[in-house]
């Protein structure tokens, strides 16, 4: 891997004058609410002020491009980018137009008559098929448009797309501010983090995670597993798991894919690393629940724990459970971890944490990772829903909100969109 210095950024550029094309990343989630789509979180949207406001600031002209939503390569209202358009008339006092359709003369004039410091959001780029496709001359088409392209959308740089890949073929390249903080902060998360490092993963599907789960428990002191995924390694580990959420059936024969058998590989390979807790009690580097708190299914209404570490009863009733937390045992030993760290990287809930009563390990880790005095980087929708929900967003040091990218940054892949920002 490149060095973190490599990245090239906007410092010392000539910007005057000059029109910047910004792939930014506005694919926030949105809640339909008669005919208005409401924005549920915009940290996305927020991520991308540091750079307008520098390009204004260096009299830049402004180009925005994003996608929202799936519309597969057609027009669809739902996926309108005006949604973002009005969220910044309404929130911000940038100067900002509506561009509906760079490919006809009305946006190509407005974008011609920008004033320096001025804005122009363009329509979904995913409205034309040509983008996920990464067609030359689509790509060529959107590079006319500037003279100097941006990558500020660090969530959509594993996918090989128009905007965010093949435009800079065409104009000179260089990362938007949070893209490069985001760079940065996962690089020395995998190359040099302050020991002893913990992650904490958590979640619903372990085929999203474990390539991630794989290369950093190469340089992690402990691997706490939670939510979902841990399922995969109590029934690996030869425990049952009853009606759990499991990713058990693989596809075709691809063994590969079958987590439980994963899980097992995981376990094997780091059998004989051991942390020291409190300094003297040795414990093993991956570590699963040693009880969960299950229910017949997510909406329940009652619960019970279920020590793992002795004395599993099998009754019929037990036959439909899932697991659907952490247990306490377990919550109280990650915490003890937690609290020894000091660098966390956390992703994914402990629980199905929107119900109550499954809410517990995932509120009380948050709690733990918040107070502790590691650096904390957190990631994942569902992770930065829970913090926000329990008040702690302000208490980390670094949210990601990057998903399948920074996943696949982590799994030590190289990301299209990162590598066209790196010096040769
Ligand atoms: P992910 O997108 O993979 O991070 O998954 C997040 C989702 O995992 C959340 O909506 C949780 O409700 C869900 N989840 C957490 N723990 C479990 C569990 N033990 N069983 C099933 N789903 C879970």
């Amino acid at each position: 891997m490149k060095k973190i210095n490599s990245i090239l950024n906007l410092k010392n550029k000539d910007l005057k004058n000059k029109k910047v094309i910004v792939r930014v990343d506005f694919n926030v989630p949105l809640k339909k609410i008669g005919d208005k789509n409401l924005i549920q979180d915009d940290r996305r949207i927020k991520n991308a002020f540091l750079t307008i406001n520098y390009l204004i600031k260096n009299q830049a002209k402004i180009i925005l491009i994003a996608h929202l939503g799936r519309p597969k390569g057609k027009k669809n209202k739902d996926c309108s980018l005006r949604t973002i358009f009005q969220y910044f008339k309404e929130n911000t006092l940038f100067p900002i137009e509506f561009g509906e359709d760079f490919t006809n003369k009305t946006t190509q004039e407005k974008i011609k008559n920008l004033k320096s410091g001025q804005i122009i959001l363009l329509e979904n780029i995913r409205f034309y098929q040509e983008e996920k496709k990464n067609d030359k001359n689509f790509a060529k088409n959107l590079a006319n448009l500037a003279d100097i392209y941006v990558n500020e959308a660090f969530s959509a740089s594993h996918r090989e797309h128009a905007s965010v890949v093949g435009i800079s073929q065409f104009l000179p390249t260089f990362a938007g501010v949070s893209f490069q903080k985001e760079v940065e902060t996962l690089q020395s998360l995998m190359k040099n983090p302050k020991k002893p490092l913990i992650l904490i993963v958590g979640g619903a599907k372990i085929s999203d995670k474990v390539g991630s789960i794989k290369n950093l428990t190469k340089i992690a002191d402990a691997v706490l597993i939670g939510g979902g995924i841990a399922n995969n390694f109590i029934k690996a580990d030869g425990l049952e798991t009853h009606k759990s959420y499991l990713e058990d059936n693989p596809v075709g024969k691809d063994q590969n894919k079958n987590y439980i058998k994963v899980a097992h590989q995981i376990i094997e390979k780091n059998k004989t690393e051991k942390i020291l807790k409190d300094g003297y009690i040795p414990l093993p580097k991956i570590i699963y629940p040693i009880d969960v708190i299950a229910a017949p299914g997510l909406d329940s209404k009652t619960s019970e724990i279920i020590d793992l570490s002795h004395d599993m009863k099998d009754t019929p009733d037990d036959k439909d459970l899932m697991y659907l937390d952490i247990g306490p045992k377990t919550t109280k030993l990650y915490q003890e971890l937690i609290m020894q760290a000091s660098t966390i990287f956390w992703n994914g809930p402990m629980g199905v944490f929107e119900n109550k009563l499954f809410a517990s390990g995932t509120k009380e880790i948050a709690r733990t990772v918040a107070k502790s005095g590691a650096i904390t980087i957190i990631g994942g929708g569902d992770t930065i829903s829970a913090i926000d929900k329990y008040n702690l967003e302000e208490r980390f040091d670094y949210i990601s909100t990057a998903g399948g990218a920074a996943l696949e940054f982590l799994a030590g892949k190289k990301l299209p969109g990162v590598e066209i920002c790196l010096k040769k």
